[in-house]
């Protein structure tokens, strides 16, 4: 992907930022995002280069813009269940209005769209592991609903437009992203776990420690998503790292890479926390040619030493 003028929602994000950094290398890049769950600091670096313009806006108001667009990236979202349990209607805006709105302005541009959707359309899965052909188990008035439904409309609204308007869509099914640059206190796993252990205190497991969850570090996540938009693959995609481990393992991987004195202490597990998730990429690896190559315990020390400058 070179010379494109693309657009990124959500662009200060963990996610968003990452896939800036990487576009703005052949690209003009324009990120928009409301600093809700963002950090204007995770673009700071970019900031300087005449090929990216930063935008402070709320996507789910509409978005004029002077300038051609080939490629619309619509990341913007909390992802964190701490974030969108905190903001729930700002998370269903933005995974409706948002959404139509970015599909609005890629029908007036003419421009590719991508939805970063979720794993979570899968809900608390019975199929294991998750192919996109599965069509979830999601509870429509739980805790987690704010962000798995609006999810679920998100790629309905995206196929719908593209059925009427003729709009060349991608859509991303993202499972469990880590990295630098997650917040500390965004309450995910692993930015838990790290700033807990690196403080030496008590790493909270939820629950007994035995669901599972997959884990996919983010620069191979940001070669996946750049892949698939640069696809002609116009159904979603799962993309994440198939191996899979529970999250007591987890947390003492995370203990014993950053030599912690911290105990595991277990808390109650959260309503409607998935028991297991597992993508299947046979998709992703035949018709986009992509498959995740770090592994946990590499992505984990990059992670722990972006997080000791952090805490
Ligand atoms: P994040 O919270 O770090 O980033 C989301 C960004 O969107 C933030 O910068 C936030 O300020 C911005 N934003 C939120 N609402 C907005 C609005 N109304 N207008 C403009 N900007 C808005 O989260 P992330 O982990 O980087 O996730 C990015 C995307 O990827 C989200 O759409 C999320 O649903 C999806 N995703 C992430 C994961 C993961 O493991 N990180 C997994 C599945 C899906
Ligand atoms: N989790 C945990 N301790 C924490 C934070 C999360 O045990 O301090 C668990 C959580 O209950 C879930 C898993 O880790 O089973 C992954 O949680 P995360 O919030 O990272 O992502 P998601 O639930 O959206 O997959």
């Amino acid at each position: 992907m070179r010379d494109k003028n693309i657009l990124v929602t959500g662009g200060a994000g963990f996610i968003g930022s990452h896939l800036c950094e990487e576009l703005l290398k052949e690209n003009r890049v324009i990120c928009v995002d409301n600093l809700s769950t963002g950090d204007c600091r995770n673009v700071e670096h970019l900031m300087g280069n005449k090929n990216f313009k930063f935008i402070e806006h709320d996507v789910s108001k509409p978005l004029e813009l002077r300038e051609k667009i080939d490629l619309i990236f619509h990341m913007a979202s909390p992802a964190s269940p701490v974030d969108y349990q905190k903001l729930p209607i700002e998370t269903m805006m933005v995974n409706s209005f948002g959404t139509y709105n970015m599909l609005n302005l890629a029908k007036k541009k003419k421009s590719r769209f991508l939805l970063a959707s979720t794993s979570e359309v899968y809900g608390d899965p019975e199929e294991h592991p998750q192919k996109e052909s599965y069509w979830g188990h999601v509870n429509p008035t739980g805790p987690r609903s704010c962000y798995d439904e609006s999810k679920r409309f998100a790629e309905a609204l995206v196929l719908s437009y593209s059925k009427t308007y003729g709009i060349d869509v991608r859509i991303a099914r993202i499972f469990n992203t880590y990295g630098p640059r997650m917040r500390k206190n965004d309450g995910r796993a692993v930015p838990n776990f790290v700033t807990q252990a690196l403080n030496n205190e008590p790493v909270t497991v939820y629950g007994d420690g035995k669901q599972t969850r997959s884990f996919c570090y983010i620069s191979d996540m940001v070669e996946g998503l750049i892949k698939l938009m640069g696809s002609d693959v116009k159904v979603p995609v799962n993309l994440g790292n198939p191996s899979e481990m529970n999250i007591l393992e987890v947390a003492e991987r995370v203990k014993k890479m950053t030599n912690s004195d911290s105990e595991i202490v277990f808390r109650d597990l959260p309503k409607d926390d998935p028991v297991r998730r597992k993508p299947n990429i046979e998709k992703a690896k035949k018709e986009i040619v992509w498959e995740p190559k770090i592994m946990f315990e590499e992505g984990l020390e990059k992670t722990i030493e972006w997080f000791e400058k952090e805490v």
